[in-house]
């Protein structure tokens, strides 16, 4: 994978927007709703498919998957594997890992732990607005650690070093918001986790954050947004690039390979 498609991630990421000053506490975040709530579901509504869909996309999958942890909807996973098949997507490991993980817990109104799901966000940075939403956050207020579960699903399982490969911009970019969301929380307060669905199988990837230059990075991204060419790295994660088919590089690598 290449640092490129990063950057062009990060170029899409990035709105020319008005800027948006964010000071308000996590809390008030969550209770002030209308502007970003209305925000959140114009920019990241996901168009869930109808179970009936006999042929439902990879993606498809994965949304509907993404829908059911977010609500803690475990008969929801398990009608997912009777509509798409045991081939495809198997419920048990992922219902046994939620309800066994901390992270999973749903708040039970005790006033040390909160928890936000799909959790949308517009934060300036190098001038730009940087505009995501975060899976799962778990707030332990005793402990004073805020952590970032990000679900990614894919067809099979993918190794540490992949999944870190591809997904660090993206969570170290979650945990900078998070220090703009919640003033006074430092990196160093906040744990990130991937966790990984495949067919069958579960697995959980800490990522360690403050290890990019964010700044440079939203600059890089600014500026091909408007108009510089980016540098294709072609390697093993062209193959889960959605760029791909319009990167030359990226699809001449995967053809050297499949000749192999
Ligand atoms: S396909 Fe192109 S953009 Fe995507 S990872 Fe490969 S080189 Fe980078």
């Amino acid at each position: 994978m290449s640092p490129w498609k990063y950057f062009v991630i990060l170029a899409v990421t990035f709105t020319g927007a008005a800027e948006v000053s964010i000071n308000s506490s996590f809390g008030e975040e969550k209770d002030a709703g209308s502007a970003y709530l209305a925000d959140a579901v114009r920019l990241f509504q996901v168009k869930i498919p109808s179970l009936e869909q006999t042929q439902l996309s990879h993606q498809e999958l994965g949304s509907l998957v993404h829908a059911c942890l977010e609500k803690g909807d475990y008969d929801g996973l398990k009608e997912i594997e009777l509509k798409v098949g045991a081939a495809r997507f198997v419920a048990e490991p992922v219902i046994s890992w939620a309800l066994s993980s901390d992270w999973m817990v749903p708040t039970r109104g005790q006033g040390d732990r909160e928890v936000w799901t799909e959790l949308a966000f517009e934060i300036p940075i190098a001038g730009q607005i940087l505009v995501g939403a975060m899976d799962r956050i778990v707030a332990d207020s005793q402990k004073n650690i805020f952590s970032i579960i990000d679900f990614k699903i894919t067809e099979k399982p993918k190794s540490v070093s992949a999944l870190t490969e591809a997904y660090q911009a993206q969570i170290e970019l979650y945990g900078f918001a998070l220090t703009v969301l919640e003033p006074g929380l430092t990196l160093q307060n906040i744990q990130a986790l991937l966790v990984n669905i495949s067919r069958g199988h579960i697995q959980t990837v800490p990522i360690g954050l403050g290890k990019l230059n964010l700044l440079q990075l939203a600059e890089l991204s600014s500026e091909i947004v408007n108009g510089k060419n980016g540098v294709p790295r072609p390697g093993a994660l062209c193959r889960m690039c959605e760029f791909r088919m319009s990167c030359k590089e990226g699809s001449d690598s995967l053809s050297f390979l499949s000749k192999d």
